[in-house]
């Protein structure tokens, strides 16, 4: 099946266009945990070294969940944890976006003005 996809403004084009070079990109969390192995007289268990591990932990319907992750994939992964929250951070900016576009185009329906005082919270990036 192919998917053909319709640009209908030149906002969605370029919401698109930033997109695309931040693949790959997901949401999570990735954490070092140590364990020790199923090797009997392991040399590094016996020192209480035991072995260092990734996971990937993210929430799948509400759920949270954890997978072991390949070391040779943490670069990737922390690669996509960066474009994801560049992501988020995008489609935060999105809404004001949207909002100031449409009162462009309908300028006679702009509802009263209105000073909404709220502190900001910006997540680092
Ligand atoms: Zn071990």
């Amino acid at each position: 099946m192919k998917h053909k996809i319709i640009i209908h403004s030149p906002l969605q084009q370029r919401f698109l266009d930033k997109l695309l070079p931040w693949w790959p990109a997901l949401k999570g969390s990735l954490a070092e945990v140590r364990k020790p192995c199923i090797r009997p007289n392991c040399p590094a268990c016996a020192r209480g070294d035991k072995h260092p591990n990734y996971l990937l932990a993210f929430t799948e319907k509400g759920r949270r969940r954890c997978l072991y992750v390949p070391r040779s994939m943490i670069p990737v992964l922390k690669r996509a944890l960066e474009n994801g929250r560049r992501i988020e951070q995008l489609l935060y900016e999105m809404g004001p976006i949207l909002l100031r576009e449409y009162r462009a185009q309908n300028p006679a329906q702009t509802g009263p003005a209105m000073q909404v005082k709220r502190k900001k919270i910006h997540p680092k990036s």
